[in-house]
């Protein structure tokens, strides 16, 4: 049904004229959804391109899949990147690279298919060969992507490697849209009029997501900013008066940060800040709400926790925090150790809302310092009136 060989028809120089087309016609309607999104996030992330690039390859073959990577990257470096910081060209060039790499090792996996028959599909078993193709064209992506930033950055952590969950799901699903493409190309060309709303309307939402990412985190350290931990503690606190059930809240200083700072610089008090906030992040379940307070303050709500089980979780956080290292052996910061004083009050026992709750941990925060910092106290009984409040020093 469709000829895909290596050298290229005259049907493949139409095929890849109008997906070309197509692919511009996106790539200008969703040029500022681009460029907020770049300003937004310096990370990788997917763009829409793959969905006119795979389908060129999978129609017209290797050849033209990578010139439409390069006029297309040339399009998106010239109408968007250029214009915002943090895009170097060698990275422009790198990830356009790295996209040709995934167009020929998903051609690989095209021309392997008997008879050319890749988007003959009449029976469930059909769709393998489209699925390995975009699976090998993700791996091809991620992995390059991942082995370098291990390279560049020495980071050894999988979520940062290969991407959110989301990132990559979005990655796909502009994959299958490809193969879609590519099928509806040789079906029914016209409806690709109807794949070209789909696509900007997909990276319209993405860039909704970054917006409310952006909105509610805290850029330096990641978790949530002062404003939306309030209003997302504030609903868990009425939930817990309303189902009579138990919440903490943890209220964390780093200690002596103003040392760190002036005897290693603001850098590495920054580093240090985001280690913590890593370090807190790990102690604590995936619906606990961490939020950066201020400066170097961080606080944590813990629904559902009896009064014990906040107070094993600071400790936990203490020990973890103790324990960070920022240099191998005889390198300068091998010697800097941090610690935090965390103040723990729980409702009901303490407090009729957040804020007397939060005033509560703040004071049991203030004892734990007084009391000779790096450790955990907790408020018991009624709420505290005085600065001081009747605190037990862990
Ligand atoms: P204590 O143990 O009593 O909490 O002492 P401290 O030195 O931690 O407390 P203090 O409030 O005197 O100092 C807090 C310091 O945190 C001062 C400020 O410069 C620093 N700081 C606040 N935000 C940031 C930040 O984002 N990055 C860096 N590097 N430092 C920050
Ligand atoms: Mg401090
Ligand atoms: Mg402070």
């Amino acid at each position: 049904m469709v000829a895909v060989n290596s050298s290229v028809t005259l049907t493949g120089w139409i095929e890849f004229g109008v997906l070309l087309a197509a692919g511009l016609v996106v790539a200008e309607a969703t040029r500022y959804i681009e460029r907020i999104r770049r300003q937004l996030s310096d990370t990788p992330h997917v763009n829409m391109s793959s969905v006119s690039i795979l389908a060129v390859t999978m129609l017209a073959g290797p050849a033209l899949g990578a010139a439409a990577v390069v006029l297309l990257y040339l399009h998106l470096w010239w109408r968007t990147w250029r214009w915002t910081s943090g895009v170097p060209i060698y990275r422009a060039v790198f990830n356009a690279s790295v996209m040709i790499l995934s167009v020929y090792a998903a051609w690989i996996v095209v021309h392997a298919v008997p008879h050319g028959q890749i988007l003959d599909i009449v029976r469930p078993q059909d769709l393998i060969g489209p699925a390995l193709v975009i699976a090998t064209f993700w791996t091809m992506n991620s992995v390059l992507v991942g082995a370098v930033i291990a390279l560049e950055d020495g980071e050894r952590s999988w979520a940062r490697l290969l991407g959110s969950w989301s990132d990559n799901a979005l990655e796909i699903v502009t994959l299958c849209i490809g193969v879609l493409t590519a099928a509806l190309m040789i079906w029914r060309p016209w409806l690709i009029a109807f794949v070209l709303p789909t696509v900007y309307v997909l990276h319209r939402s993405v860039l909704v997501k970054h917006l409310e990412q952006a909105a509610t985190t805290d850029r330096k350290t990641g978790l949530l900013n002062a404003t939306s931990w309030r209003s997302l503690s504030e609903r868990a606190f009425g939930k817990a008066q309303r189902y009579r059930t138990s919440v903490a809240v943890l209220m964390l200083d780093l200690d002596s940060f103003k040392r760190i700072n002036d005897t290693h610089g603001h850098l590495v008090g920054d580093r240090v800040l985001q280690a913590v906030a890593d370090t807190v992040r790990r102690q604590v379940r995936a619906y606990d709400l961490t939020g950066r307070f201020g400066g170097e303050e961080f606080v944590i709500l813990l629904p559902d926790a009896a009064v014990d089980d906040a107070v094993n979780v600071a400790e936990r956080i203490c020990a973890a925090v103790r324990a960070l290292s920022f240099g191998e052996e005889g390198e300068r910061l091998a010697e800097l150790r941090v610690s935090v004083s965390i103040g723990v009050a729980q409702y009901p026992g303490v407090g009729q809302d957040l804020e007397e709750l939060l005033l509560a941990a703040d004071n049991a925060m203030f004892a734990a310092k007084q009391a000779g910092r790096d450790r955990v106290c907790v408020v018991k009984g009624a709420p505290p009136s005085s600065r001081v409040p009747q605190a037990d020093h862990r």
